[in-house]
């Protein structure tokens, strides 16, 4: 027994062993099994330096802002340039596009069919450091079909994708599109571990996450769902429901992946122009393909996210993410609010372009 103490990985699936099975039967098997080695490397490394909380910061915040006019904090930019450089240096993309760079970054000056597009959220829900909790990373891999560059593409067209979790302990949660694993990082071996095999979203749940703060700015459908949720075993719904919000995407989803749930980022009409909070290519997309892989539903309430086609890089969507048949209802909420507005022009229902549409 104590061989198995010291040694805690002895007959355990590691993430390389995981993905020389995995990738073994697809065309571009190998090289994706290399990238996503690369980028389990670079997580490692982030998972290293959040651990490290304020000992980190020797270097000052630089006091920048990124694209959206967040304050960048030094290890949103750390962790971008642990990004770039691996996946530079790995010569299996032809380009990326990361939350804290305006424009795609182009390796190749011309595409590569051979060659992958990532599309990353280096450090998400990185305010949370500040008070030591969980962050993450979140990434999506694409084909460079016919080496066009193109990043443009719908979600479903994602070939891999994952997101690290920094907690207590740190995992990475990846899919392949043939259902979705879940690693524990080893601190001993510095090795990823199969511990959660084909994760499952149970399609009913008393789960629900959102950020009740905005409640007067979310749309009918989803002030309806969720007054349903409070009112309890009074209410409509017949029994309790439970609030949970970590506000780290992350952590958020990863709770739904674990004990199930739904997940709302809804659109709200504080800030009207802007379709939503959450970044469709880098966020919503790496998360929707994974709930679904898990039996999950993800929608804009409207539309399936995952079936978006992005007008650019940055893009914000409402998402309404998780259990199955949750999901469903909250559509229905929707579909039955629009049935009822009138169709000219000052109709409060937002058109379905306007989700579409850049901020
Ligand atoms: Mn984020
Ligand atoms: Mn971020």
């Amino acid at each position: 027994m104590k061989s198995l103490i010291n040694n805690p990985t002895n007959n355990k699936t590691t993430f390389n062993q995981y993905l020389i099975k995995a990738c073994r039967d697809s065309v571009s098997g190998a090289s994706l099994a290399n990238l996503l080695i690369n980028i389990a490397e670079c997580t490692k490394k982030i998972a290293a330096l959040t651990s490290k909380g304020k000992l980190v910061r020797s270097v000052e915040n630089v006091g920048a802002t990124n694209v959206q006019g967040e304050i960048q904090i030094n290890l949103d930019v750390l962790s971008n340039e642990l990004f770039v450089s691996s996946l530079k240096q790995s010569g299996l993309v032809s380009g990326l596009v990361s939350e804290e760079l305006d424009d795609a970054y182009l390796i190749d000056e011309v595409g590569n069919g051979n060659k992958f597009l990532v599309v990353f959220d280096p450090l998400d829900g990185s305010s949370n450091v500040d008070v030591n909790v969980s962050v993450g990373s979140i990434f999506s891999i694409y084909k460079d079909n016919l080496g066009s560059l193109d990043f443009l593409e719908p979600g479903n067209a994602q070939i891999a994708a994952g997101y690290a979790l920094y907690g207590p302990c740190t995992m990475l949660v990846i899919t392949l599109g043939h259902g979705v694993q879940g690693f524990t990082l080893d601190t001993e071996t510095q090795e990823f571990v199969l511990t959660h095999s084909n994760i499952r979203i149970p399609e009913t749940t008393s789960d629900f996450s959102i950020n009740s703060s905005n409640e007067r700015h979310w749309e009918a459908p989803v002030q309806r769902y969720i007054d349903s949720c409070k009112a309890g075993v009074t209410g409509v719904r017949g029994r309790d429901f439970n609030m949970r919000w970590v506000a780290s995407m992350v952590a958020d989803v990863h709770r739904i992946l674990m004990r199930g749930g739904v997940y709302l980022y809804p659109y709200d009409n504080k800030q009207p122009t802007k379709a939503g909070r959450l970044r469709l290519l880098y966020e919503a997309n790496p998360m929707s393909f994974i709930v679904e892989q898990a039996g999950g539903k993800s929608s804009t309430g409207r539309k399936r996210v995952l079936d978006i086609k992005p007008d650019e890089i940055h893009q914000r969507v409402p998402v309404i993410m998780g259990a199955r048949l949750e999901v469903s209802l909250i559509e229905l909420y929707h579909s039955e609010f629009d049935s009822t507005q009138p169709k000219e022009k000052d109709s409060i229902a937002p058109k379905q372009s306007e989700f579409t549409k850049s901020s």
